[in-house]
Formats: C-alpha cells, structure tokens, sequence
C-alpha cells in the first residue's frame, strides 16, 4: 500500500513536471501552489506560541503580510529590546571584534543608523571602527544632527527626506510640537534625533556642482541650491580670494584637494572670478558654512569653513565681490579660509598654480 501510494506521488509529480513542459512554462503551473501556502500557513501558530489563536481565527492568509511579520518576529528574538521604549542616545563602546552589522544587529538598528549617528568618528566609513570608539546609539532607525546658527526645520527636515513633524514629535528631542518650523528657536549645538532620516553616504569632497545642475550638491547640506541658474561668466584669471596670502595648515594633495589660507576671522573672502553662487550654506561634511561659485567656464571655486555668508543660491557676483567672511565653522582648528578649485576639464586642482 504505501509502495503504491509512493508511486501514485511520483507519478503526480511527473504528470506535473510533463505538463509544465508541455505548457513551456519555466516554472511548475499555478495548481501547484496552494501546498506551499498550507504548509506556511499551519507553521505559523508554533512560531508564535504565544498568540492564542485557533488556525480558523488567523485572518485570511496573506504570503507579503505573513513574511513581513515573521522576519520582525525572528530579528527581535535576538535583540535587546529594552521594555519601555528608549527615546534617546545611548554610548556603545566598540570592542574588539565588534562589527558595524554586530553593532546594530544588537541595537536592532539598520547598519545605516550606526554610520549616520557617527559621523565625526566614522566619516561614512565603516573600516574606521575602532576599539574603544564610543558611538552613540540612536533610539530608532535614523540620522543624528546637530543644529546649526541659520538651520530651518524645513531645511533639515527635507534634506532627510523627513517631515518636519517627525522631528517636533519625537519625545527625545524635547521639542514642543507647536513650535513655529521657521522660528524653532533650537540652539545651535543641539543633537536632534531624526526618527526615519536617511542620507546618502558622502566622502569628505564635496560634489561638483555647476550653474546646470547645482543640486548635485544635495547630498552635501542645506547649503545646496535648487535650480539651474543663469548669470556671469567669468574671465578664468583668478583673484585672490583673501587679503591673507599666506598657506596655512594643509596644501594641495591627494587628502586635502584645496589650499588653507592664513587670517583672521571676519576677514573678507573674495569671488575669485565672476559667476552664480550654486552653494551656500552649511555643509555636512567637513567644510562648515560652505560657498561654491560656479564660473560658467568649466570652473568652479569653493570658499569652507567661513564664519558668514553675504550671498545666496544663485546669486550673481562679480570678481573681487565679498561673499563672506574667514571663519572656523566645519572641521576646522583654526581660522582659515579652505579654498578649491576644480574645472570640468582637469578636476581638483592646486590653486597655487592658477592663482596670481
Ligand atoms: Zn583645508
């Protein structure tokens, strides 16, 4: 008996496997199906032992929704999840061996939330992952700011692809919700958690953005531009861009593509050539309060860390024009004025060689 039902189930998988042929279907046909679903289906009480529910009480069987479930279900299971929900940061110190999955594997974050809470010590990259490092562990799943003197919410809040409500509501920010978005009053230096906030991961250069597309740049800050701007084209003779003519700090190479040139804060910072603004604002990564003027040429120049700005997105400015003032803003130990040139033909290149 149980040889002949052992045929008649080969025989049946055969049939099948001759008609799905026949049919030129690359897979078996739609009939073949339904055991699949009633295996999942009877599985799933035992998973979860500890619903209390008859297998006529489950819903109707949904394969997306089911697989949904069931991969949170496992992923909490070795998880530490704390009772009560946690609203702020809390300090993991790296130990050896950790790894950025490890990490937030143990948080139950994404490996994306660990870099983006971290990028002073990271820099976007894991390998830089240190014993002893102490990183700060969001709450949720997100990024981690620190708010800056001009900052808006809006700003902040669609650059992370977040609304603005997002960040209000969330308890550990210690925001009221009825707070102004334009007027939030947030000190700057304040961390905020933005629950849902995501970024692309950026190395320290900043992108080449053009009068065409300067929204390139988005991924730097809120500095970025929006728009394709039309205005000045420059001569290609470059100006010095600070009263101050000395290199101070790094000069041009591999790490550092630009030259830092010595001053004092407030000191003015000149159009180098004439152009349109296609950044202005802070920057995330490093450069601070940034400006980029786009020459029209192929070239374009970038002015960091500076203590003001006195232009805006798409602004004309001419040769000699001051558009801000030497600062310390970014990563920054000194005053200085960080200073780039980059041509569409040659890349970064050593403003030492271009400039009078
Ligand atoms: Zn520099």
């Amino acid at each position: 008996m149980m040889r002949l039902a052992g045929h008649l189930g080969l025989l049946a998988v055969i049939a099948v496997g001759v008609y799905a042929v026949r049919m030129g279907l690359d897979t078996l046909p739609v009939t073949a199906a339904p055991r699949v679903e009633t295996l999942e289906a009877t599985a799933q009480p035992t998973v979860t032992p500890e619903i209390q529910l008859g297998i006529d009480d489950l819903p109707a069987f949904n394969t997306e929704f089911s697989s949904v479930e069931g991969i949170a279900r496992s992923k909490s299971i070795h998880t530490v999840i704390p009772s009560r929900p946690r609203l702020s940061v809390i300090i993991h110190q790296v130990q050896k061996g950790d790894t950025l999955f490890g990490i937030a594997d143990q948080y139950g974050l994404k490996p994306e939330t660990i870099l983006w809470g971290n990028f002073e010590l990271l820099q976007d990259n894991p390998h830089n992952l240190t014993p002893g490092q102490d990183l700060n562990i969001l709450p949720v799943d997100g990024t981690y700011y620190q708010w800056h003197e001009g900052d808006g919410l809006l700003g902040v809040a669609d650059f992370f692809e977040v609304e603005v409500s997002d960040i209000l509501d969330w308890p550990g920010n210690d925001l009221d919700p009825r707070t102004d978005p334009a007027q939030p009053g947030i000190a700057a230096g304040t961390w905020l958690i933005i629950p849902g906030g995501q970024r692309e991961f950026q190395s320290w250069r900043a992108p080449a953005a053009t009068r065409a597309n300067p929204a390139i740049a988005s991924v730097s800050g809120p500095g970025a531009c929006g728009s394709i701007y039309d205005g000045p084209v420059g001569i290609s003779a470059f100006a010095w861009p600070t009263p101050g003519r000395s290199v101070s700090g790094y000069t041009f190479s591999d790490y550092h593509p630009g030259i830092d040139i010595g001053g004092a804060i407030g000191n003015a910072i000149f159009a180098a050539d004439s152009g349109v603004v296609v950044y202005a604002g802070w920057n995330y990564y490093g450069y601070g309060n940034l400006v980029i003027v786009d020459h029209g040429t192929g070239w374009q120049t970038l002015y960091a860390h500076l203590s003001t700005l006195n232009v805006g997105c798409g602004q004309a400015v001419f040769q000699g024009n001051v558009i801000g003032g030497m600062g310390c803003t970014g990563n920054c130990s000194g005053p200085h004025l960080h200073f780039e040139m980059r041509s569409d033909l040659y890349g970064r290149v050593n403003p030492l060689l271009y400039l009078p």
